[in-house]
């Protein structure tokens, strides 16, 4: 039987990170992941394969044509008549993941890592370590890292189809639908909404809670809303969905809102409603490896879980359901079984939704740093006061910075508005340090710069912003 020293179930970005740093500490590594694009075995799971890369692939894609047909005139540049080419627009989007996963074997091959195509489940504990059926064939493994991931949930009673699709039929759809229904007004909601309706699909977002992004700092989350409402994503919240029937060539859908019932009909119907850990084949419930009252694997503060020598990351523990916190634990765990001290810092893992504006964050909002009694001040800074914002031509958003009132230590930074995806790295790494508004007021930054707007709430904190 091969032996290793550590066995990763699952090739997302949880569980190759975690292959190839525990390689880089000298162990013997292997990792079976079970995804399959085109027949075929493909490295780096939910993220790389249906869920950040591709959706962003389309993102820009649509971005871009929206920006020509609505935006360039305003720059001077005349086009006429520009089209969408679906098919050459999704082909783009798999090429890009063609690379990136490619890109995962390589580093693989790289770090010495075996790469194993197929269902890993834990079989028996074995002297030091375990048993594990690693696509039919038994190996050893002294350490097990299960990163399964997760997977969208459905709604009862609802069967997948052409129609009615989860992220990956989402990402796929041949031609822009004229109505488009999506049930969610998550990150998936918004996003993959947003790509439908730059195409020219007319977009329903039905939402069951009251109030639209609750995670996001209030301020953020209303501005945000009233952008895509003028872009002319429909919301509906407050609705409870009763039916959803594919009739073959359209979605019906069925649903209460203000105690009314609306029957609504759609070309495709998106459902993002959130994903559940995935578990199925692992053989968890046989070994007897403890899961919580929602399906995810019970870790303590160091990944372990019941069974000895078997550990747990990413998606499939709970927590934030995003790929660089699975790789961040990757990191830490193989450091951790190397005998280091890895950790993560999950106060400071930004949150980015790639919406036009863009949404990020990290921290605590302002209400939820009210919530745990602490004294808070806030300073925020529009980008219609920013020289770079206005080159643009995308003054849309803000950034705010919340603080501790007592200590000047920056609790929180939200923004929405252009590019922040890429801004809200420095709020993490001066949180990281835990700085204060002070310390960010008075770092130089580049003009005329996007970045002049985080310096400038820093400053707004202490009311001396210069440009507002
Ligand atoms: P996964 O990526 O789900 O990987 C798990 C892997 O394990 C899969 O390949 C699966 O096939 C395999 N597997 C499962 N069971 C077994 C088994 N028994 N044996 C062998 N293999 C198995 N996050 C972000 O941070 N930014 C984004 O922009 C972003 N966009 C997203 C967009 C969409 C549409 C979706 C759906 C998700 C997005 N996410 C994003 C979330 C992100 O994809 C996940 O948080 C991340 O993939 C979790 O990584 P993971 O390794 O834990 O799990
Ligand atoms: P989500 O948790 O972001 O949003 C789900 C939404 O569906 C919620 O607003 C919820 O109230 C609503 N909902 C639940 N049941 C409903 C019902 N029966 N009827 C109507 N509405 C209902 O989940 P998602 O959008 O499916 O995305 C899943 C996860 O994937 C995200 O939470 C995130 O972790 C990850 N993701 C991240 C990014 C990113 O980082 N940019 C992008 C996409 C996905």
């Amino acid at each position: 039987m091969d032996s290793y020293d550590v066995m990763v179930i699952g090739g997302g970005p949880a569980g190759y990170v975690a292959a190839i740093r525990a390689a880089q500490l000298g162990f013997k590594v292997a990792c079976v992941d079970a995804f399959e694009r085109n027949g075929k075995g493909s490295l780096g799971g939910t993220c790389l394969n249906v869920g950040c890369i591709p959706s962003k692939a389309l993102l820009d894609s649509s971005e871009k044509f929206e920006m020509i047909q609505h935006e360039a005139q305003e720059h001077g540049i005349v086009v006429d008549g520009a089209k969408i080419d679906v098919a050459k627009m999704l082909a783009r989007k798999d090429s890009v993941v063609d690379k990136l996963t490619g890109g995962v074997a390589f580093l693989f091959k790289k770090n010495k890592v075996t790469s194993i195509f197929g269902l890993g489940k834990l079989v028996r504990p074995e002297g030091e370590g375990w048993v594990i059926d690693a696509a039919g064939t038994e190996v050893l493994a002294k350490h097990v890292i299960v990163a399964t991931g997760s997977s969208p949930r459905a709604l009862p009673g609802v069967q997948w189809s052409e129609r009615i699709v989860e992220n990956t039929g989402a990402l796929t759809i041949p031609e822009v639908p004229q109505k488009l229904g999506v049930i969610g007004a998550g990150v998936i909601g918004v996003e993959l909404g947003s790509v439908w309706r730059r195409l020219g699909a007319q977009v329903t977002i039905l939402e069951a809670l009251p109030g639209f992004l609750a995670t996001a700092d209030a301020a953020v989350s209303k501005l945000a809303l009233r952008e895509f409402q003028k872009q002319g994503l429909d919301f509906h919240f407050s609705v409870k969905v009763e039916k959803i029937e594919d009739t073959g060539s359209s979605v019906k859908v069925s649903y209460t809102e203000k105690e009314q019932t609306v029957e609504a009909e759609f070309d495709r119907l998106i459902v993002s409603v959130g994903r559940v850990p995935h578990t199925a084949g692992l053989g968890a419930e046989a070994v007897g490896l403890a899961l919580d009252e929602r399906g995810f694997v019970k870790v303590d503060g160091h990944f372990a879980t019941n069974l000895k020598g078997v550990y747990a990351i990413g998606d499939v523990i709970g927590g934030a359901m995003l790929a660089h916190k699975a790789e961040d634990e990757g990191v830490a765990l193989a450091e951790q079984l190397a005998g280091q001290s890895g950790h993560v810092n999950y106060d400071t893992i930004p949150w980015v939704i790639y919406t036009t504006p863009e949404i990020a964050w990290a921290g605590l909002t302002e209400q939820a740093a009210k919530d745990r009694g602490l004294n808070v001040k806030s300073g925020q800074f529009p980008f219609s006061a920013n020289g770079r914002a206005l080159g643009h031509n995308d003054t849309r958003g803000f950034v705010k910075v919340v603080a501790d009132a007592d200590t000047d230590r920056i609790l929180g930074v939200h923004m929405v508005g252009p590019n922040v995806s890429e801004l809200i790295a420095e709020a993490v790494v001066i949180m990281e340090f835990g700085g204060s508004a002070e310390d960010l007021a008075r770092t130089v930054h580049a003009h005329p710069t996007l970045s002049e707007a985080v310096k400038e709430a820093a400053m707004a904190v202490d009311k001396r912003a210069i440009h507002a």
